[in-house]
């Protein structure tokens, strides 16, 4: 036994999506629909999205950013969770992506609560902030280009209220954390980490879900 977490081999992966997995089937068929895509692999596990959905409505949120949607697996797994009046602001820089999503949100009915902002986040967020939006969304989940973390971090640390969640995907990057970095992209991530761990605006769990998921509560 150990008491550190697993490394999920076929078998057990498949054992644990048979007894948990709970997909909407708009959600089963938008994977299905993405498999084959050249960046299919950019894609939240459905495990992670079941997850994230938990989150949201243990934190009753109704107010969402999402940063980096692609073809719209994770806004549609918040969606589905979110009230009737929420929201998702929804930040990507490609209709290409994120227009294959939409019959998708659609079919589920959860469309109009994706509102989808083709731009890149950094803007939409400022202009978030610009308009007195500040402290007042309970939940963002960061998931784009990983050199822009660190601002999208600081400001949805700005536009949450004081215990809104902020989930950040990917940051143990197939374990090239822990080993000195050759690119830009772990080098953003490694900096990151670190500076949340020492973040005291911040209640903090970096969890070993997918490739690794980063909870930061805001104080
Ligand atoms: N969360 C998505 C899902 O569950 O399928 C996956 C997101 S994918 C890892 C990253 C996305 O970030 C891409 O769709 C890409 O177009 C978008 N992106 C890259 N740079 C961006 C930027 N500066 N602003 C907004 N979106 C960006
Ligand atoms: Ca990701």
């Amino acid at each position: 036994m150990s008491t550190r977490s697993l490394n999920l081999d076929d078998t057990l992966y498949d054992y644990l999506l048979a007894h948990s997995l709970r997909e909407h089937p708009e959600q089963a068929a938008l994977r299905a629909a993405t498999r084959g895509h050249p960046h299919a692999g950019m894609q939240i596990s459905p495990e992670q999205g079941q997850f994230m959905a938990l989150l949201v409505k243990l934190l009753g949120a109704r107010q969402t950013i999402e940063i980096g949607v692609f073809t719209g697996y994770s806004a549609l797994s918040v969606a589905l969770a979110l009230p009737a009046d929420g929201r998702i602001l929804a930040c990507d820089i490609s209709a290409e992506y994120t227009r294959i999503g939409r019959p998708y949100w659609e079919r589920a009915d959860v469309a109009h609560k994706i509102d989808l902002r083709l731009a890149p986040a950094l803007e939409t967020l400022d202009a978030e902030l610009a308009a007195g939006a500040a402290g007042r969304y309970d939940f963002a989940f960061i998931d784009a280009d990983k050199t822009g973390y660190a601002d999208y971090y600081e400001r949805c640390l700005q536009l949450l209220r004081p215990g809104g969640l902020i989930a950040i995907d990917n940051v143990l990057w197939s374990g090239a954390v822990a080993r000195p970095a050759q690119d830009d992209d772990t080098r953003a991530l490694q900096a990151l980490n670190e500076r949340l761990h020492g973040d005291e605006r911040i209640d903090l769990s970096m969890l070993p879900v997918s490739d690794g998921l980063t909870l930061a509560r805001k104080r």
